[in-house]
């Protein structure tokens, strides 16, 4: 029998949860205009002031953008270190998080006490459909405490009760020596960890001696778990079967999408404080919550102290997976399909590295390992003029001889199915280069080491 975190709401129709939301957010705007310059700015204009009485009547208020978030910084001053849009006094503010940065200056956000407290149930909510419990011993191996995946995720294990093990910041060979002594049940990690963990994971147990007590893993901060094999050989690596995708946003709530116990897309968990509206990327048009329809995410959240967004483009792309589930939980069941971000043009055909991977991986399967990169000229490169360089690596299974071949093949399944022309190198096992955190996709061919033709 299922169990919930939330099950009043998480059971409720849908379009009642959403009914709900836009009163909460009906009932937030006024004040929020007041509390924000950035939003009294942006929502000036006295048409986007109607009624809201659903999300659709959310339609006419403009779209915030990173941009806008990112601009807002710019103006900080002693009392504002969260700028234009730090919508709490510093004496309510009880921490900041960071983003990453990988892409340009970091971009910061503010947590109250009441903001914390909400995150600490949103990610729990999310852990909890992802089947961590009370008696679970986490290994939580994220190694910076201030950014989305730091401290909030930490906090939402504690909430469940779990007994949390940070081990993010050791050494790699020290993480996975202390998951087997520590007796680690469950873990959190990126794809590529996960990956990287299926393949040592035995030689570690046989040097320790302690038998593995790993029974779940919950995979996030990447794309990658919708595919089957990718999916496989951490299973067959860990020798376990429980292995949940999860998704966030640092910018909004660090965790809202968790896999339930089917395994088959990731449902939403925030709705207790974050609404979320699928659109159509290039028009901005709302969408239903259709099985099988794409679109970005946007979020508002109602519920949030110090910096709040109301219809935040996340750049992320979804498929809808389902709409109903076995489970009995009511919210739409999503993929994340890409970032925009991440997008490349060829010959004005967008195509999203992830969907060359996963078609590649997928049809390939048995010929070529779940490893595959895709190589560019500079590191602002999104368009391709000449067949785009991809290089994967062969399994142990192919001989020598046949890899040409079948590069061949791959470059005529991509252009068939995805309207794309890729150059493949098929290298020999073992040859491409497995980062433990996150193995990017594109990567600049400068930093290759060897250049592809
Ligand atoms: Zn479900």
């Amino acid at each position: 029998m299922t169990e919930y975190w939330n099950a009043e709401l998480e059971t409720k129709p849908w379009s009642e949860v959403e009914g709900w939301q836009a009163g909460q957010i009906a009932a937030m705007l006024p004040a929020l205009r007041q509390r924000s310059r950035f939003y009294a700015r942006l929502h000036r204009d006295a048409s986007i002031r109607s009624t809201i009485r659903s999300l659709a009547d959310l339609a006419p208020l403009p779209f915030t953008l990173k941009d806008h978030l990112r601009a807002a910084q710019q103006t900080t001053r002693a009392d504002e270190p969260f700028g234009d849009n730090q919508a709490a006094t510093l004496s309510d503010i009880v921490q900041a998080i960071s983003s990453s940065g990988t892409t340009g200056q970091p971009l910061y956000y503010a947590l109250t006490q009441r903001d914390i407290e909400r995150f600490a149930d949103a990610i729990a909510h999310v852990w909890f459909t992802a089947g961590i419990r009370r008696d679970d011993v986490v290994a939580h191996l994220v190694g910076l405490p201030m950014v989305a995946g730091g401290l909030p995720y930490a906090d939402g294990f504690r909430r469940i009760g779990a007994t949390l093990c940070w081990l993010g910041g050791f050494p790699t060979e020290r993480v996975v020596r202390d998951m087997r002594r520590l007796r680690v049940t469950a873990l959190l990690a990126t794809t590529s960890f996960a990956q990287y963990l299926a393949q040592r994971w035995s030689e570690i147990g046989r040097e320790t001696g302690i038998p593995s007590s790993l029974k779940k893993v919950i995979g996030g901060g990447e794309p990658g778990l919708g595919q089957p094999e990718i999916r496989a050989g951490i299973q067959q690596g860990l020798a376990l079967t429980h292995l949940r995708d999860t998704m966030g946003l640092g910018d909004v709530l660090p965790s809202m999408w968790g896999e339930c116990e089917l395994q088959d897309g990731m449902h939403f968990n925030a709705q207790r404080y974050v609404a979320v509206e699928l659109i159509a990327p290039d028009s901005g048009e709302q969408l239903p919550w259709r099985d099988g329809a794409t679109g970005e995410l946007v979020y508002t959240t109602f519920a949030r102290d110090a910096t709040p967004v109301v219809r935040y483009r996340s750049r992320d792309h979804a498929l809808v997976v389902g709409t109903r589930c076995a489970c009995g939980r009511t919210s739409p069941r999503i993929r994340c399909i890409g970032r925009t971000d991440d997008m490349l043009i060829f010959k004005g055909m967008n195509v999203f590295p992830s969907a060359i991977r996963d078609l590649v991986v997928g049809r390939f399967a048995g010929r070529v390992e779940p490893v595959l990169r895709i190589l560019k000229d500079r590191q602002d490169q999104v368009r391709f003029d000449d067949a785009i360089d991809v290089e994967i690596e062969a399994t142990e299974a192919l001989d020598a001889a046949p890899r040409d071949a079948l590069a061949r093949e791959i470059e005529a399944a991509v252009r068939s199915q995805l309207q794309v022309r890729v150059a493949v190198t098929v290298s020999p096992p073992n040859t491409l280069p497995r980062g433990t955190y996150k193995n990017a996709l594109v990567v600049v061919r400068d930093g290759v080491g060897k250049g592809t033709a």
